[in-house]
């Protein structure tokens, strides 16, 4: 029986970087101890407070279909969060509840590419944007952010590529993998390009409570923008909710009566407890979120301690998620080189660059997502390593 070209072909096969991590989780399941600073999985779970209000409205009676747009409630917190946040008015007919901002994702594309059009996203990129924009049957096409940009994206470069014809442009910030938060000129100057070249804006915001310097931006406000701008956002970061799935996506209201019927054929919606508890967290006050982000913003204090004490490995701007970048060039390695070297001597798993497009190579991604003590052990280890590696290169 023949499968789809669209399905067998959603993640573009060929090696993608991401052999560490499965030979790293491999290890872990044969009992050998690794230490895992890879994928963005709190080491904290829900809050209590979050899952009993999850629980109440289960056991209140919640487990029914639940309206197919998202719950009238937690659409108008969404609605007034973002409202608030970015000074752009908005109502509950701006916004769709899905299942996490994946789902939102995928949403989006399917909104504003026909199939065969280009969809521009930038690398360093979160794994699954190609694959999201090839499921809609959209031609993924990156454009580099680079290092000595400190992984800015320039509008020139998203310019040269949107002047041949794309439908839509994807962007990130606080970003994952580089944990740069964008700034206001960078995004003016996305902005600038998407009205020239009439691209619909997909704004990735889930690590939008998560921001350590600069200040959080979405497009949506900057001048007619809002018309044009698709926001995805989630409770899976801001409130360790990853496995409620459970998030938004937030654009003008013609869109979401589209992605409402996109809805009704695809999710039909998303649990009505689910809802419910994320309106809680969402009314709880920033105090649950800020619990969340404390322990990212105090591991990163701890990083760039360490890491100003050596000259090996070089830190990217670590302003916002839940990830830091790490510089390894000195080393002489790419970053899978450094990532496999690092698991099979030391037991510590990070995700090479080269996992996340072309832009990293030669840079490891490391995950702040394990105990204060074990993160600083790894990463003193790390730096040694890479010291050594560099010193021995330097003698030869
Ligand atoms: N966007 C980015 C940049 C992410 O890192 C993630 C999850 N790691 C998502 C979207 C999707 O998150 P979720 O579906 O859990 O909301």
């Amino acid at each position: 029986m023949q499968l789809s070209h669209r399905i067998t072909h959603l993640t573009g096969g060929g090696s993608d970087g991401w052999e560490v991590f499965y030979r790293a989780r491999q290890m872990k399941a044969d009992g050998i101890p690794v230490t895992e600073l890879t994928i963005g999985e709190h080491d904290i779970g829900t809050d209590p407070s979050i899952l009993a209000a999850m629980n109440a409205a289960a056991v209140g009676g919640h487990t029914g279909y639940a309206m197919v747009p998202g719950i009238d409630t937690l659409r108008d917190t969404v609605a007034a969060r973002v409202q608030a946040q970015s000074g752009v008015p908005t109502t509950r007919h701006n916004v769709l509840i899905t299942p996490g901002g994946q789902s939102a994702l995928f949403a989006a594309h399917n909104a504003t590419c026909n199939a065969g059009d280009t969809a521009l996203f930038i690398d360093p990129y979160y794994a699954t944007y190609p694959g999201t924009i090839r499921g809609v049957g959209a031609v993924p096409v990156a454009v580099q952010a680079h290092a000595d940009n400190a992984f800015q994206p320039r509008a020139a470069d998203i310019a040269a590529v949107a002047s041949k014809g794309a439908a839509s442009l994807l962007v990130n910030s606080p970003n994952n993998p580089t944990g740069v938060v964008y700034s206001r000129e960078t995004l003016e100057g996305i902005a600038e390009v998407c009205k020239t070249y009439d691209l619909w804006l997909i704004s990735d915001e889930v690590y939008d409570t998560q921001v350590w310097e600069g200040e959080h931006i979405s497009p949506r406000a900057l001048p007619d923008m809002a018309e044009r701008t698709l926001v995805v956002g989630s409770m899976s970061k801001s409130h360790a909710m990853t496995g409620s799935r459970c998030g938004w996506i937030v654009g003008p209201e013609e869109v979401i009566e589209h992605l409402i019927n996109l809805a009704t054929h695809t999710t039909y919606g998303v649990p009505g407890f689910i809802q419910d508890a994320a309106d809680f967290a969402l009314n709880a006050g920033d105090e649950l979120e800020k619990e969340v982000a404390a322990p990212f913003e105090r591991r990163r204090a701890l990083a760039r301690d360490l890491l100003a004490n050596q000259n090996t490995v070089g830190l990217v701007p670590a302003q916002g998620a839940m990830y830091l970048m790490l510089d390894m060039r000195a080393t002489g390695l790419s970053g899978e080189e450094f990532a496999n070297m690092l698991l099979d001597t030391h037991k510590i798993a990070v995700m090479p660059g080269e996992s996340f497009g072309q832009a990293a190579h030669g840079h490891i991604r490391v995950a702040m997502t394990i105990p204060d003590d074990q993160f600083l052990a790894a990463l003193k280890t790390l730096c040694d390593m890479a010291a050594e590696i560099s010193n021995k290169r330097a003698a030869e």
